[in-house]
């Protein structure tokens, strides 16, 4: 038998790092794989318990369960981008905030919305360099078209994500860097960027000058940072066996 077991005061110090790390700023806590294996539900009940109420998902299935377990109000944001019709469907029941990475995306989430007489929230996600999330700079027109002609879409958010954070300060900057000008692009024809975030776990712990609006972190919560020691993160589970005692048989 194979278990693995939770040291949950190690858990909630390593939030309690994230927190001081963050300061004001608001943090999505990251459920994604299972609550990065401890489980969706367990892993948000302790996190609410620490304080931390914003969640974030890569599966519909991660928010049903938040949503039928007692967080009902909590704000939600899929992370991964679709255009799946059925899927979108499902995010808007559950009231979940959408990520829009296409203009394929921002058609279908508004055709959705508008069906049903609502105005569907979202967030953007820009690619910086990552190469496949989001719209690339050269789409930047098709940005603003999603401001200018999806009436049933509210933009509350734009992020990005960094694509090696834990390992490429220089690339991380320019990330960084291109994220803000985007930005600014946008503020510049005049339109609402709203909360803005780049940041995962690493990026916090290496430059909180990136913090921005809010930040994501996943890892940090379990400790899983390469750079572990120099944070005070500490591991939080390990994997215990239990040895089970056959009968000898005898004949
Ligand atoms: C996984 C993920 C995060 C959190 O990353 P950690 O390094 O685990 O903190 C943040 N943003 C996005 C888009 C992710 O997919």
């Amino acid at each position: 038998m194979k278990a693995y077991v939770v040291d949950t005061a190690a858990l909630r110090e390593n939030i309690h790092i994230v927190q001081s790390r963050a300061g004001q700023t608001p943090i999505w806590a990251v459920l994604k794989g299972n609550g990065y294996g401890l489980g969706v539900v367990p892993l948000a009940r302790i996190l609410r318990e620490e304080g931390i109420d914003r969640f974030a998902v890569t599966e519909v299935s991660e928010a049903e369960q938040l949503r039928t377990q007692g967080f009902s109000d909590e704000p939600i944001l899929m992370l991964r981008a679709t255009s799946d019709r059925p899927t979108l469907e499902q995010l808007l029941d559950l009231k979940v905030i959408a990520t829009v990475g296409s203009y394929e995306d921002a058609v279908a989430l508004n055709g959705i919305a508008e069906q049903r007489g609502t105005v569907a929230e979202a967030h953007l996600e820009l690619d910086t360099g990552m190469g496949r999330y989001g719209f690339s700079a050269q789409e930047f027109d098709k940005v603003l078209d999603v401001y200018n002609y999806m009436g049933s879409i509210a933009i509350t958010g734009i992020y990005t994500h960094f694509h090696s954070a834990f390992c490429d300060q220089a690339a991380t900057q320019a990330q960084f860097e291109a994220f803000r000008a985007l930005l600014g692009r946008i503020q510049a024809q005049g339109h609402e960027t709203g909360m803005v975030h780049c940041c995962n776990s690493s990026a916090l712990f290496k430059d909180p000058q990136m913090k921005l609006d809010a930040v994501r972190i996943g890892s940090a919560f379990l400790g899983r940072l390469s750079f572990r020691a120099k944070t005070g993160l500490q591991r939080i589970g390990s994997v215990s066996y239990t040895l089970l005692t056959l009968p000898t048989t005898s004949r």
